[in-house]
Order: structure tokens, then C-alpha cells, then sequence
């Protein structure tokens, strides 16, 4: 069940009445950490929050966010047998954000993280008590020296209360503006037309005031209008009953501007064949290995902040663009609970052991969870900092030893919304023959993905639904390449005759 806990929040919002328009919203700072919390969700949380809050309701309107949900729904339904361990794959569904300690303090914490047992080993002179101890939903397990490891160890819930007056992201006494594009500036009198200014908006003429009232119901649509709308609170608070079907939705534009582009050529390329039908040039799937599958599940893990900062706050999510770039514009050190923590916001890390070992993507780690053990007192906890308190302290890391998500030597077959599946003759045969398509008709491409295809790839996933077609500019592509039959296109011709 999710975790509706009454939560109100107050939005003062002026409305342009005769353009139908919100020009800006002033909110305190709980709800401004909230927004800001949007930036902290792993791509796979976004996809399992979003169906898990609107998919019971309404099963005939999904709601899909570009190729990532199709993604999603791929990895849960990929037999367990082709990624690492049930615990790898319960990584992704479910992925870890490096602000869950923070997101817990906020009023509303969107994130649903799961409900963690980590459990250890009954006897307090074991050596191997805290090495081995099991991991996130990994229950099942005997300890090195041979007990059952059923000692749980818990969080210690006294540092996930808010702390004092102070904010979680934000000093608690600012309050906030937000534009409808979601622009987002501290509420400061000095330099009104200035403030204006940045949030775009050049005339008030006919604005009036209005008090809305944002409960969790209407901050899952906003998370899910910034996702989809250049105008979310437009949508939310002006069309309130059209917003789950007449959404403007974004659409993927090829331009893309790579801040990490000197590095490409350094990085390793992962080898894909797109399988092609000829005469239209339409792309029909793509076989891979386990490494771009790999690359492709990494998605999930990865913070909207941090792919707002892979691909330089050029998305084709406008909303979420803009909150992205208020943070460095206008959103002062001066605002933050921290300068640390305004960083951390703009260029996030993953949990230790989340990023894989043979990643394309610069993504880097931080560890977000410590274990303290005091022998003395005979006491054993978990907590998101490495605190004061004497004893013994050991970084949770969760994997063990760097690897990959997806294991193996086996070939998997991605269609064009990033639908994973295991890659077999038959399914492949049976999927041509479903489409009508003759096997004179198909071609077969290789294509090699290095980092700049990688980040074309993941910035088509966020809005589109033919990620590959459009991430790999599949059609212009194909004008240049010539025909050729592979080995692939060869053994099915075998097959046929
Ligand atoms: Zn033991």
C-alpha cells in the first residue's frame, strides 16, 4: 500500500484568467523540497511509483514515460536465470537512491523505498558476522562459521526524523516561486521584476490569486505532468479533469549536446545488429549481449538529476530541464542546507555497487548506508551516516564485488521500447511470421554503441517509444549503409527451405 499520510500542501497561485494560464506558484519550502526530491528518483522508481500509483486505477491508460516503462516491465518479466541473482535483479526493480536517508525526512517522500530487514549472523564472536551479512531481501542464508543468519539488524529511526528548524534540501525559512514550466526561484522581495524575469513570466495584467491545496494525489500528477507537459501546473490546476488523457505529450527531438563528448573516444563500444526490414527500413529488434542489456537495465538506477547532468540539462523533458537548471541560476548556496548537498542534488552518485563493472556512462558511487557495531553494549545498527557515535563502522556496499546486472553468454533480442527478452530462434521465426514479413525483406545491420550512442539512446528513453529508432537515428543511418546478408539472415534462410 502506498504511503498516503494525509500530507497537505499550500500553493498560492496566480492565474492568468483570460489566457487560462498558472504564471507561478508560491510555495513553502516542505513543498519546494518535495519538487526538488523529483530530481533524486531513480528512472526505475519514476516507472514503478507512476504504475504502481495510476495502473490500478485505470488499467486502460497506462501510464508509459518514453521507452522506460516497457524497459521496466521487460527486466520484471525476464526469467531470473539470466541476470546475476534474484538480488541483482531486486536492485533494479527496485533501486536504491543515494538520498533515501534524505528523502525519509521529507513531509512527503514520493521515493516508497522498500521496507529493509538486512539480517546477521546470531553469534556475537563470529568473525564473518558483518562481511556476510545479508543484503536488501536476501533473507535466505547461512552465515561462513554455519549458522542461520536470522539476527536483523535495523536503521536507527532517530536520524531519519527531521532535524530541529532545518531543511532537508533547503533552509526551512525561504519559500519559493514556481513557473508553470517549472522554473523555480527563492521568494525574495528585493529585485520583484528580476525574479519575474527569471521565471518568465513579462506580464501580470488580469492575474489573479488563487489557494490550491496539493495533497499526495496531486503531487504524483505533477511528478507525472513534469514528466510529460512543458506546463504542468497549467494542466494540474486549471484541467484538472483532463490531465490523466490530454496531455501534450513531449516529443523526442534529435538535438542532443554531450558534456562528456571529449571523453567518447576513450571509452569502450558495445556491438549491437539491428535486424531491419529492407523496404522500409524499419527497425524490427535488435540482438545484444548482456553488455548493452546491461547498459540498457543501468537506466533504471540512474537519478532524473544525474541524467539531467550526463546529458547537460538537455533533455527533451522541458519541466524537468528547467528545475534542473534553476538549481545552479537561481537557487544560491546561501538557500541550501549545505553547498554538499546542492552538489549532490546536480551531479548524483548511485549507492556503492551500483554502477557496473563494465559501465559506458560516467556515473560514479558514494556509499549511502553504514552498519556500527558497539561490542561492548552488544549493539548492532544501520544508519545513512557515519555519525559520532563510538564503535565500529563498516560501508554498505550492495553488491558483492563489482559486477554486472545481466550474466552470461546468452544473446537477447530489444525492441524498440526497450523490451528485453531472451533471444531464441523460434520466438524470432515466430515474431517475422507474425508481422508478415518474408525473410527477403529483412536485413541486418551491426552497429557499434560507444558513449555518445549511449546518451542518444538514454535521452530517446525518457520520451519516446522507438528509443533505438530515435536514439540511434536509425533511418538517416540506413540511407548510408549498404545491403548485406549476415550469418543470421543466412541461418534462417536454412531454416526455411
Ligand atoms: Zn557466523
Amino acid at each position: 500500500m502506498f504511503l498516503d499520510n494525509g500530507v497537505e500542501f499550500s500553493l498560492k497561485v496566480l492565474i492568468n484568467k483570460e489566457k487560462n494560464k498558472v504564471l507561478f506558484a508560491e510555495v513553502d519550502s516542505d513543498f519546494a523540497e518535495v519538487l526538488l526530491s523529483f530530481l533524486t528518483l531513480p528512472l526505475g522508481t519514476i516507472a514503478r511509483v507512476l504504475k504502481k500509483h495510476y495502473g490500478d486505477k485505470d488499467a486502460t491508460t497506462p501510464v508509459n514515460i518514453g521507452s522506460l516503462t516497457t524497459l521496466y516491465d521487460g527486466l520484471s518479466n525476464l526469467e531470473s536465470i539470466n541476470v546475476q541473482s534474484p538480488f541483482r535483479k531486486s536492485m533494479l526493480l527496485y533501486p536504491v537512491s543515494s538520498f533515501e536517508g534524505e528523502c525519509r525526512k521529507l513531509k512527503l517522500d514520493i521515493s516508497d523505498p522498500l521496507t529493509v530487514t538486512y539480517f546477521s549472523c546470531p553469534d556475537w564472536n563470529c568473525t564473518h558476522r558483518w562481511s556476510k551479512m545479508a543484503m536488501r531481501g536476501d533473507t535466505t542464508g547461512t552465515c561462513v562459521c554455519g549458522k542461520m543468519k536470522n539476527k536483523s539488524v535495523c536503521l536507527d529511526e532517530s536520524e531519519t526524523a527531521v532535524h530541529g528548524s532545518g531543511g532537508v534540501f533547503t533552509i526551512k525559512t525561504t519559500s519559493f516561486l514556481i513557473s508553470d514550466d517549472l522554473r523555480m526561484v527563492p521568494n525574495v522581495a528585493v529585485g520583484f521584476v528580476q525574479t519575474l524575469r527569471n521565471l518568465g513570466i513579462t506580464d501580470t495584467k488580469g492575474a489573479e490569486l488563487r489557494n490550491v491545496t496539493f495533497g499526495f494525489n496531486e503531487v504524483m500528477d505533477l511528478l507525472k505532468a513534469s514528466l510529460m507537459s512543458r506546463t504542468p501546473l497549467t494542466d494540474l490546476i486549471l484541467n484538472k479533469t483532463k490531465v490523466y488523457d490530454d496531455f501534450v505529450r513531449l516529443k523526442y527531438d534529435a538535438g542532443i549536446s554531450f558534456q562528456e563528448k571529449e571523453k567518447s573516444e576513450a571509452t569502450k563500444k558495445m556491438n549491437i545488429r539491428l535486424v531491419v526490414k529492407k523496404s522500409n527500413n524499419k527497425l524490427l529488434f535488435a540482438q545484444a549481449d548482456d553488455d548493452f542489456v546491461d547498459f540498457l537495465f543501468s537506466f533504471l538506477t540512474i537519478p532524473l538529476g544525474g541524467v539531467e547532468c550526463l546529458l547537460g540539462s538537455n533533455t527533451c523533458l522541458k519541466s524537468i530541464d528547467n528545475l534542473y537548471k534553476s538549481i545552479a541560476d537561481f537557487i544560491d548556496d546561501k538557500y541550501w542546507v549545505s553547498p554538499s548537498i546542492k552538489n549532490r542534488v546536480m551531479k548524483p552518485n548511485l549507492p556503492k555497487g551500483y554502477v557496473s563493472e563494465g559501465t559506458i556512462l560516467p556515473l560514479s558511487e558514494q556509499v549511502t548506508l553504514y552498519y556500527h557495531r558497539d561490542m561492548n553494549q552488544k549493539k548492532e545498527w544501520l544508519s545513512y551516516s557515519i555519525g559520532k557515535k563510538s564503535g565500529w563502522v563498516g560501508e554498505m556496499v550492495f553488491s558483492r564485488g563489482q559486477e554486472n546486472f545481466v550474466r552470461g553468454t546468452k544473446m537477447y533480442m530489444v525492441i524498440d521500447d526497450l523490451t528485453v527478452t531472451p533471444m531464441c530462434m523460434t520466438s524470432t521465426l515466430s515474431i517475422l511470421k507474425k508481422m508478415e514479413i518474408p525473410l527477403s525483406d529483412v536485413k541486418e545491420v551491426e552497429v557499434h554503441v560507444g558513449l555518445q550512442e549511449a546518451l542518444s539512446i538514454l535521452k530517446a528513453s525518457l520520451t519516446s517509444t522507438s528509443a533505438l529508432t530515435d536514439g540511434l537515428k536509425i533511418n538517416s543511418m540506413l540511407k548510408k549503409k549498404p545491403n548485406h546478408a549476415s550469418a543470421f539472415i543466412r541461418r534462417f534462410a536454412q531454416l526455411f527451405n
